[in-house]
């Protein structure tokens, strides 16, 4: 079973993932994760990622489409996996939604969390504190919204016209949006 977890930077994606993934038994595959890692390595991959990233800016497809398509491709996900924090652009998603379908598989669900603006500001300027992420300025915060409200939310309308896109109230307990998580996917 592939679930896709799409929301704006600072919905809770990694958190409600991460839960999902541990209760389905599946693999989680996170692209924010991966380019810390290798931006923390100083791979080539990881120094060019940099210069976006730190701006809060999405890092190009050239650079990601390979990474997405490496660990779509990994053994560990043939039977399913949790996408986290991709696809983020209407490339990325083409690629997910090819790779899957030559497999004959596709994304089972969709669930969308829903937080409204101010509280995303609220919860990415408090987790910067604790996190000390390099895109967590003020300016870089603003940049990350932005990319998303122009790059990655008309994802939710190509997602919507095949009807699999549910919308999750992402404002409350972390027990309260897993267990809606739980109703809507039904395990
Ligand atoms: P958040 O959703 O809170 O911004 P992520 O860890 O998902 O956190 O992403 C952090 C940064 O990593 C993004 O601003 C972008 O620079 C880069 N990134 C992560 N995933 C992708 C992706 N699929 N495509 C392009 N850039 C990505």
């Amino acid at each position: 079973m592939f679930i896709l977890i799409l929301g704006a930077p600072g919905s809770g994606k990694g958190t409600q993932g991460k839960l999902l993934a541990e209760r389905l038994g599946l693999p989680k595959i996170t692209t924010g994760d991966l380019l810390r890692a290798a931006m923390k390595d100083g791979t080539p991959l990881g120094l060019e990622a940099k210069k976006f990233y730190d701006d809060g800016k999405l890092v190009p497809d050239a650079i990601i489409l390979g990474m997405i398509k490496a660990e779509l491709d990994r053994p560990e996900a043939t039977e399913g996996a949790i996408l986290d924090g991709f696809p983020r652009t209407a490339a990325q998603a083409e690629l997910v939604d090819k790779t899957l379908a030559k497999r004959g598989q596709r994304l089972n669900h969709i669930l969308l969390l829903d937080v409204t603006e101010d509280e995303l500001v609220r919860r990415m300027s408090r987790r910067a504190q604790v996190e000390g992420r390099a895109d967590a300025t003020p300016e870089a915060i603003k940049t990350r919204l932005q990319v998303y409200q122009r790059d990655t939310a008309p994802l939710i309308a190509h997602y919507a016209q095949r009807g699999n896109v549910r919308h999750v109230p992402g404002t409350g307990s972390v027990d309260q949006i897993s267990e809606e998580i739980k109703r809507i996917i039904g395990r």
